[in-house]
């Protein structure tokens, strides 16, 4: 059975950059008998917020977007961290993992050159921890926890898909360059076949510019606010990526027709 996911981070509100993924999550589902699960992923404890928290969940509500396991209780990266220490145990059975204290300004915008590898520095809290990657990516060896203790994105969510028995990644087209090396370590964290992933495209903001949590006009409830109906922001959300006709609304129950040869 397909399974899928929507995975928004506690970070900001619900825009409808958010809505035109969940209409792909839950189109693609329903199209494909398959199931959504809804994780909140907050491995950043310093950027996640709890009143963003709960927004989304009460604007996924709203707009009629339910997971299969229910609303409750919900799945949030922060409420297991054995899971992450466990599955970095795991890489460390056939990997090199070694701390590293380069700070990013250190390391400046390019690929991580791989200083600490071999320094052989004691895994204390400060330091990062980093896997040496094989073959070798263009970011470097991969940051697992930063130093801050924070699980990073590439490798919580990749645990994660993991550990959801998730078999179709859909996200946006931004999430495209992270793909690949997922998969690889979700092949290192002995994951026997990869998922599928699809990514769908982005709405632009006015000016072609990605959409982003400042623009006020697209956010979930500033449009409900404005008198907007759940059909009519899941409307715009597909319209804006070329899923409907401008202007036309569809329900949450109703968006797998948006998929009508799913293959
Ligand atoms: N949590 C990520 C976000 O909100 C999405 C992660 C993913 O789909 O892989 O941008």
């Amino acid at each position: 059975m397909v399974v899928t996911r929507f995975a928004p981070s506690p970070t900001g509100y619900l825009h409808l950059g958010h809505v035109v993924n969940a209409i792909y999550v839950w189109g693609l589902a329903r199209a494909l008998g398959g199931r959504v699960v809804l994780r909140v992923e907050d491995h950043d404890r310093i950027r996640s917020r709890r009143i963003f928290d709960t927004a989304l969940l009460e604007d996924l509500d709203w707009l009629g977007f339910v997971p299969d396991a229910g609303r409750h209780p919900v799945r949030r990266q922060s409420d297991d961290q054995s899971v992450y220490a466990e599955a970095l145990d795991r890489l460390r059975a056939g990997h090199h993992v070694y701390a590293c204290d380069c700070s990013r300004k250190e390391i400046g915008g390019g690929p991580y050159p791989g200083t600490c590898r071999t320094r052989g520095l004691v895994e204390v809290p400060g330091r990062g921890v980093r896997v040496q990657m094989d073959p070798e990516e263009d970011s470097g060896d991969l940051l697992l926890r930063d130093r801050d203790g924070n699980w990073t994105y590439q490798f919580a969510v990749t645990v994660d898909d993991i550990r959801d028995n998730v078999t179709l990644v859909i996200r946006g087209e931004d999430l495209r360059s992270s793909t690949g090396l997922q998969i690889r370590l979700g092949g290192m964290l002995g994951r026997a076949s990869p998922a599928r992933f699809l990514h769908h495209p982005l709405i632009a903001g006015p000016t072609g510019e990605k959409l982003s949590k400042s623009n006020r006009d697209t956010g979930v409830r500033e449009l409900r606010a404005a008198g907007l109906a759940p059909a009519d922001v899941i409307g715009r959300a597909a319209a804006a990526v070329g899923l409907l006709a401008q202007g036309t609304p569809i329900e949450a129950s109703d968006v797998a027709r948006l998929f009508p040869n799913p293959g």
